[in-house]
């Protein structure tokens, strides 16, 4: 399918076009069709700041949050009543006074309104080594979620500060896996397992961390042998951890450990799922021992919104679209798409690929539409025709981002993210190793496996950090 390439636009046509508030608002109005997954989008996250714990409108609106999560206080009224463009000038205007004391990142799955603002744009793991760029920078905004603050914080040097705008932005994936419940795993592997290594000096389970996780966690794993990785990078971490373990314990995310490891040939059968709240997490003595890989019962809300039936119905209303889609995926989704990959695989698929190509995307809506915004030469859609942001990046308001710069310019830091050092030692080691992993001999990026030549393309293929 051919599709004509449009008219060039300027810059405010792509913002407008790029934003999903815009899009929540239209659709809520009746301006436009379409559906979205609660009206309560519609709101001001402070309406969910100050109401019972909970993570906010959007993807991950039904799952549970633990208890003491942090909590952001009252923004001040004067934010909080400001329009979009009073918050625009205010931003910029803290900025300018700011200057090189202050960077601000934001990911790719922030608000059109908030990326707007930012200096840097990618991924968790990008942002935090564009803060280590910028040194001189007092400050790092991070306009994200939690872990990535934390990130940021181990990263860069000790006298920047790292300040997430709302402190409620946690990530509900990463909530899933809490320190306790990964000790207590731990323990019950040990007594099944024993400690000791096997001829070859494979110790019996290596603890592998997906980046969308505490640092709490990736301290865990540099304590004890293991290693973070991103969703780029896990196959290159399971080689690693494969050659120094007989099993890895993966966490958080099930599905990026289910589909990495399937794709590597482990057999299903071989990869047990760790329920938390279960004896042995659910599985029996003989199936632990079998076991290569232990998935975590984690998920990314996101990404479970996707189904085969969304990717079906795709192919038949778009003849010749490609659907690529995230490895936070569940694994039919994963099996049934043309390619899948991280938000930077698939930014670098969509900039590789011929004009008037169709591109189905499994991934976060605001990533997706900036994306279909921003390369008006191709059709770009959601897999997901629901409008559903993930609720926690949805904390991020442009009046939280005013509201930490203009403190900033009055000489206060307000939200700070620090990882105590004992916790971040060890993290940094989780995170070396990771750095150090290098794929096998002759391996190729496994992202896209089944997408067109022009995305498989080496220009496409994405470097190995990238993540979420
Ligand atoms: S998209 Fe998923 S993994 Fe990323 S922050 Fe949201 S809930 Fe967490």
């Amino acid at each position: 399918m051919t599709i004509a390439t449009p008219p060039a636009r300027d810059e405010a046509q792509v913002r407008r076009a790029a934003s999903v508030d815009r899009s929540i608002r239209l659709i809520q109005t009746g301006a436009t069709a379409g559906e979205t997954c609660t009206p309560e989008l519609a709101k001001g996250p402070w309406e969910f700041d100050r109401g019972p714990i909970g993570y906010g409108p959007g993807s991950s609106m039904g799952d549970v949050i633990p208890t003491g999560s942090p909590r952001q206080g009252d923004l001040p009224e004067s934010y909080r009543a400001a329009s979009q463009d009073e918050l625009h000038e205010r931003i910029e205007a803290a900025k300018a006074t700011l200057g090189d004391r202050v960077v601000v990142l934001g990911h790719f799955y922030q608000r059109d309104e908030v990326v707007r603002h930012a200096d840097f744009v990618g991924d968790s793991f990008q942002l935090a080594n564009a803060a280590k760029a910028k040194p001189e920078a007092e400050a790092i905004v991070f306009c994200g979620v939690h872990f990535m603050a934390e990130t940021a914080d181990m990263l860069s040097t000790p006298e920047q500060d790292v300040i997430l705008p709302n402190l409620a932005a946690g990530c509900s994936m990463a909530d899933m896996a809490d320190l306790d419940s990964v000790m207590e795993c731990w323990e019950q592997l040990e007594e099944v397992y024993g400690t000791e290594p096997d001829a070859d000096g494979r110790v019996p389970v290596i603890p592998v961390t997906y980046m969308n996780s505490s640092a709490a966690l990736k301290g865990f794993c540099g304590e004890r042998g293991g290693i973070v990785c991103t969703s780029s990078n896990a196959e290159t971490v399971l080689e690693w951890a494969f050659e120094r373990g007989q099993r890895v314990l993966f966490f958080p995310d099930q599905h990026l450990g289910r589909n990495t490891a399937k794709a590597m040939g482990v057999p299903l059968e071989q990869m047990p799922m760790w329920n938390p709240r279960k004896p042995l997490g659910g599985s029996t003595e003989d199936e632990l021992q079998d076991a290569r890989v232990i998935l975590w019962h984690g998920f990314c809300s996101v990404h479970k919104r996707f189904t085969v039936d969304q990717i079906e119905t795709a192919r038949a209303e778009h003849p010749g679209v490609q659907v690529i889609v995230h490895p936070e995926c569940p694994m039919p989704v994963v099996d049934a798409a043309d390619g899948y990959g991280s938000t930077d695989f698939i930014v670098k698929a969509i900039q590789a690929a011929p004009a008037g190509s169709s591109f189905a995307i499994g991934t976060e809506i605001n990533l997706v539409q900036r994306l279909a915004a921003e390369h008006p030469e191709h059709e770009i859609f959601c897999l997901d025709p629901v409008v559903c942001p993930c609720s926690t990046m949805y904390r991020i308001h442009p009046g939280y981002l005013a509201w930490v710069l203009e403190e900033l310019v009055e000489g206060r830091t307000v939200n700070p993210i620090t990882v105590p050092d004992e916790v971040a030692g060890h993290a940094r080691v989780a995170l070396e190793r990771m750095l150090a992993a290098k794929p096998p001999a002759g391996a190729v990026a496994k992202a896209g496996t089944r997408v067109s030549d022009a995305i498989a393309s080496p220009a496409a293929a994405p470097a190995a950090e990238p993540t979420d």
